[in-house]
């Protein structure tokens, strides 16, 4: 049964994020030959449009006001739910971000829908899209269908393939105009703290710290050998715990839960917790000085070790690669 399904594009720094195009590679498949429509919502975000329709996406609509500028609850579901309203889709899928969990679940009960969250692989099974997700924090998956017939999803980063881009694809890019009103909040400014390197949450390869890391100082090793693979830094709450870095770093149940394709443990025990951020990377490496360490439980390869020699090691190693 082929299926319009709505993608909202998610803008961040005036950049898409990946997930946006894993995000009409789900699409295309929930379409089943439809049509995938690429929303966009901000201020100034209509040149970004073509991307999404390199990657896949039929057309674009964009809708753009000035108290679009930065998320809001209220502001972006006034947004979508009008473009819903003009283009009455039959699915709609998100990114499972920080943006996409708040925002999917207020527009699945102003549609009275069903939501299919944190999909990490879906497939076309005898007429059904069949959506697989994590549950008990990761421990084993569940596949569900939706039984409503409007499909809404949220995928997680870094797990669904997107398409390969093809710049000669092009689709009709139409602006869109809504009264955005009655904003319970505004936001005023956006302060951000100065960010190092690449994105924890969309990152190929990720270097993450726990309590063995012993202070601030001590991320310094694992700093290096992120700087040399291209990754971000991550942290056990240990390590936030103990104030040895931010909690915005922080992976796990009640932190970010992350797909890298590679993912280095260093002195990280390996807790339930921790675990439910991070078990489902593609490979994981642990680097711990205790062999009796959790984290070995959930390893691809292990090192038994002081991180402290081995990150310099692995870091020289890396740099002559
Ligand atoms: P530890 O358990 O203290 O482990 C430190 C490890 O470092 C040890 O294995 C040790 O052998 C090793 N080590 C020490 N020195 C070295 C060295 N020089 N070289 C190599 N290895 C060394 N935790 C999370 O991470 N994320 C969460 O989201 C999270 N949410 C939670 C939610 C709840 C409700 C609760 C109750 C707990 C949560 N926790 C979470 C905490 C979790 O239970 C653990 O306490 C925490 O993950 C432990 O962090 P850690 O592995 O860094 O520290």
């Amino acid at each position: 049964m082929s299926r319009k399904v709505l993608v909202l594009g998610e803008v961040r720094e005036g950049s898409l994020r990946n997930v946006s195009f894993e995000a009409v590679s789900a699409a295309k498949t929930i379409a089943e030959g439809g049509e995938v429509v690429a929303v966009l919502v901000g201020k100034s975000v209509s040149s970004l449009a073509s991307e999404l329709i390199q990657y896949g996406a039929d057309r674009a609509v964009v809708v753009e006001d000035e108290k679009l500028a930065h998320y809001t609850s209220d502001g972006f579901s006034q947004a979508v739910l009008a473009v819903i309203d003009q283009e009455k889709p039959e699915g709609m899928v998100f990114g499972h971000t920080s943006l996409g969990k708040d925002l999917s679940p207020k527009l699945a009960a102003r549609l009275q829908s069903g939501l299919i969250s944190d999909v990490t692989s879906l497939e076309v099974v005898g007429g059904n899209i069949v959506f697989t997700r994590p549950i008990y924090s990761g421990k084993a998956f569940e596949k569900k269908v939706m039984a409503d017939s409007f499909i809404f999803a949220t995928i997680r980063p870094n797990n669904i393939e997107p398409l390969a881009k093809d710049e000669s694809r092009t689709g009709e890019v139409k602006s869109v105009s809504v009264e955005i009103k009655d904003l319970r909040s505004i936001v005023k400014e956006v302060v951000r703290k100065a960010s190092e390197g690449v994105d924890l949450s969309e990152a190929k390869i990720i270097v993450a710290g726990g309590r063995g890391v012993k202070s601030e100082e001590g991320f310094k090793p694992l700093k290096e050998l992120a700087d040399v693979l291209g990754a971000a830094v991550g942290a056990s709450r240990g390590a936030c715990d103990a104030n040895y870095c931010d909690y915005s770093l922080q992976i796990g149940q009640t932190g970010k839960v992350v797909t890298p394709d590679l993912y280095i443990a260093c002195g990280i025990s390996g807790a339930i917790q921790h675990l439910a951020g991070m078990s489902n990377s593609k490979v994981i490496v642990a680097i711990n000085k205790d062999p009796e360490a959790n984290i070995f439980k959930v390893a691809d390869y292990g090192i038994v070790g002081d991180l402290f020699e081995v990150l310099p090691l692995l870091t020289e190693e890396f740099k002559t690669v």
